[in-house]
């Protein structure tokens, strides 16, 4: 099966493509000829993966899924969720989102946090949504070098490392992304199985 994977984000490609099983071949948008900046108006993750999906479902009328990912931290009563890209305002990059938030935990004990993906899939016209959690830790500075955003300040339960001192395979034996996505995939299979 084909899908077209809603993003411009060629990180989130990269790990999505690390990620898959046989069976599923993703459709990038700039393989798909499609260049448009795809919008994240709203306050919610669900509502966002829906709306760039319908963006492109609406351009190609083919089957398609996207993803919106937030880190939510405990003691921030879930910031910067929705917001994570722009934390630090409209023109923000990942060090000035990490730079802002690491200072607004200054001094927080709880350093308790989760990354949280909803994956929405438009297939055959009806959408379904899928999520996947990875809950953590914020440590106080940037260490790791490798994956993108918040990996530098993220240590996964059950790990010592960074998501940015991991390889992606590493990184996803936790990732919310990978979860988000077997559920994408399991769906998938047991779909095909019906049709
Ligand atoms: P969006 O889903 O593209 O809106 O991403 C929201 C924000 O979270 C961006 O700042 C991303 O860099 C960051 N982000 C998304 N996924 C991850 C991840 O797997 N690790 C670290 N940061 C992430």
């Amino acid at each position: 099966m084909k899908l077209i994977f809603a993003t411009n984000n060629q990180n989130k490609v990269a790990e999505i493509k690390a990620a898959l099983t046989n069976g599923l071949e993703i459709i990038t948008l700039t393989e798909a000829g499609i260049n448009i900046d795809i919008p994240e108006p709203h306050e919610t993750l669900e509502e966002n993966a829906r709306e760039k999906a319908t963006v492109i479902h609406n351009i190609t009328a083919q089957n398609c899924f996207s993803e919106d990912t937030g880190l939510e931290v405990e003691a921030l009563a879930g910031a910067p969720g929705v917001l994570s890209a722009r934390y630090a305002g409209d023109d923000a990059d990942n060090k000035k989102n990490i730079v802002l938030l690491l200072s607004n935990m200054h001094n927080i004990e709880n350093r308790n946090a989760q990354f949280k993906t909803v994956i929405s899939l438009f297939l055959d016209n009806k959408e379904y949504q899928f999520t996947g959690i990875c809950k953590g830790k914020i440590i106080n500075k940037e260490i790791g070098e490798m994956g993108f955003g918040y990996d530098a300040i993220f240590v996964p339960n059950g790990d010592v490392k960074t998501f940015a001192e991991m390889s992606m395979d590493e990184k996803n034996k936790y990732s919310h992304r990978k979860k988000a996505l077997l559920q994408l995939i399991n769906f998938l299979n047991q779909y095909n199985g019906k049709s």
